[in-house]
């Protein structure tokens, strides 16, 4: 079976192997990435994040439990820079999320950290089309809330959740880093914890203090993950939003305002490679030349610059 064709049936190995070759850049991975574009952009894109140990692993796995019982097919990407395993690795996936790896209707996949920000961005992109294509109802991404660049992966999704826990100040936290802002809804998990409603009341709090339009109405829910406890209820909060989303046109703005972002992202990725793999042999031969006064460094560049052009 060709990838193309293999992708489009919802062959698991496929899957796995199209997602590598986007993710190292590959022609095989381009070529899947065009063939499939077509049929990119039916299934709902969840993006969660929040600090680390707040329960979002297992909160998504509880989530991937309850979408299988409707019968649809998911799909789980979990971007975790800091974690030691590498694209794709089994062992990883298999030790992060528990019930769901034996089920063939859900597939996960954690993404290896890229050498920029932005590889990491359009290789978990590629990674959703490409499970999109694969006939997955949904795509959830997961991502660690510390770092800007994981945030906005989340943010790039439909719908983007928040996931906080009553323990260590997650809450203070979060309204200081700004996670908040991106919120289209926050899950409180560990709720067996106390201070599950004092962290609400904050969070309603901090949100009254920007009284945005957007802020007043942002769900706050409460779970317990890995009793399953709060889980049907969040799926029904997420389609909730998503059908309100629709009907208002917010839905289409959002995907338009995100592919904006990618794009530019996209554009900068291959103006930069094209630079260096065009011009980046000049490189050398170009600084002598403004050492020894031949040019100055803004000529050189604009050298540089061309120089890529030309191999387009
Ligand atoms: P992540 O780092 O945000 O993905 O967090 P994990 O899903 O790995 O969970 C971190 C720890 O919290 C694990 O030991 C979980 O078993 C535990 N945990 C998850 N959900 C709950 C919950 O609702 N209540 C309690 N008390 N512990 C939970």
């Amino acid at each position: 079976m060709n990838l193309v064709d293999g992708v489009r049936k919802g062959d698991p190995l496929s899957v796995s192997r199209g997602i590598s070759a986007a993710e190292n850049g590959t022609a095989e991975g381009r070529t899947l990435l065009d063939a499939i574009a077509p049929l990119v952009g039916r299934a709902t894109r969840v993006g969660f994040t929040g600090p680390p140990g707040v329960g979002k692993s297992t909160t998504i796995d509880a989530l991937v439990q309850v979408i299988r019982a409707s019968g649809d097919r998911v799909g789980v990407i979990a971007v975790d820079p800091t974690s030691p395993f590498t694209g794709g690795a089994l062992l990883g996936d298999r030790i992060r999320m528990g019930k769901s790896t034996e089920d063939a209707g859900v597939f996960m996949r954690s993404m290896a950290t890229r050498g920029t920000t932005g590889g990491l961005s359009r290789a978990t992109q590629d990674a959703a089309d490409i499970l999109d294509a694969s006939g997955v109802a949904r795509v959830l991404i997961e991502t660690v809330g510390v770092g800007q660049s994981e945030v906005e992966i989340a943010r790039a999704a439909d719908l983007t959740i928040v996931i906080l826990s009553p323990e260590s100040g997650d809450g203070i936290q979060a309204m200081k880093s700004g996670i908040l802002e991106i919120a289209d809804l926050v899950l409180i998990n560990k709720a067996d914890r106390i201070g599950a409603d004092k962290l609400e009341q904050d969070l309603r709090g901090a949100f009254d203090l920007r009284p945005s339009r957007r802020q007043a109405d942002i769900p706050i829910l409460h779970s317990v993950a890995f009793q399953g406890k709060g889980i049907p209820e969040l799926l029904n909060a997420i389609d909730l939003i998503l059908a309100g989303r629709r009907n208002n046109g917010d839905f289409d703005q959002r995907r338009q305002s995100n592919m904006v972002k990618r794009l530019r992202n996209l554009a900068e990725y291959m103006i930069e490679r094209d630079l260096w793999n065009g011009a980046g042999g000049k490189l050398e031969s170009v600084a002598k030349d403004v050492l020894n006064h031949s040019k100055t460094s803004y000529q050189a560049a604009e050298l540089l610059v061309h120089e890529a052009l030309k191999t387009r």
